[in-house]
């Protein structure tokens, strides 16, 4: 059978994960932050890792080219498929879904600009707020963009929202919690019911181990 294939994002999650996967026997072979390649081999014969932009993951995963991904909530919700199962919260690099804006402002009323990378996502939100919003995707430097009057409001990932407040605006609602996920394709979870079973319940006593600690 064709290696098990995971798809993982280099960076500050990778270096969550890889004790979660390390826990499971699977550990890369080198050392994935200082290598350049993006398929790695590892201490688990028939486990292969793929190294992608996070945004990517999920991609991978839903046409079977990567039979398992981890994948921020925060993607998963912009990149809305149902086609990847979602069986398992790793509880790492939470944060959350938030508004932000320029601190001591309120809201003008009736139609606003909002600046994000998220653009599903907060067309969902204001829909549901019932607010007439007008979406400006970005890449990157949210937090730029109503300070230089691009936006009225900013949808953000926010942890301890020392960036926010490093650029004039403060954090206003919550929309909802991020956390890593693991995730599975779906005709991969037939085709190797029982590697991707063992892989689950593996990370998932790491995880509430590492709850517990
Ligand atoms: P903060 O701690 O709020 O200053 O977060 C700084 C920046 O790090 C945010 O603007 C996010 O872009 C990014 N960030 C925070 N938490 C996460 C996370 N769990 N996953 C990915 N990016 C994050």
């Amino acid at each position: 059978m064709s290696p098990l294939t995971i798809a993982l994002t280099k960076g500050r999650i990778l270096e969550e994960t890889l004790p979660l996967f390390a826990a499971a026997g699977i550990e890369p072979l080198e050392d994935i932050q200082k290598s350049r390649k993006l398929i790695f081999e590892t201490t688990s014969q028939n486990v292969r890792l793929l190294i992608l932009r996070g945004i990517d993951v999920p991609t991978y995963v839903e046409f079977g080219a990567a039979d398992v991904g981890v994948s921020g909530k925060d993607t998963l919700i912009e990149h809305n498929s149902k086609s990847y199962y979602e069986p398992l919260d790793l509880h790492i690099a939470k944060c959350k879904m938030m508004t932000a804006g320029m601190k001591g402002e309120t809201l003008k009323p009736g139609r606003i600009r909002v600046a994000t990378k998220y653009v599903n996502l907060a067309k969902r939100y204001y829909a549901e707020q019932g607010r007439q919003a007008d979406i400006i995707k970005l890449y990157g430097a949210m937090e730029l963009a109503p300070v230089m009057n691009l936006c009225d409001e900013i949808v953000d990932i926010v942890d301890t929202g020392n960036t926010l407040r490093a650029n004039g605006l403060e954090p206003r609602d919550v929309i909802g919690d991020i956390s890593s996920r693991l995730i599975v394709n779906k005709a991969s979870m037939k085709m190797k019911h029982k590697e991707i079973e063992a892989l689950i319940d593996a990370v998932g006593t790491a995880v509430r181990e590492r709850l517990a600690a």
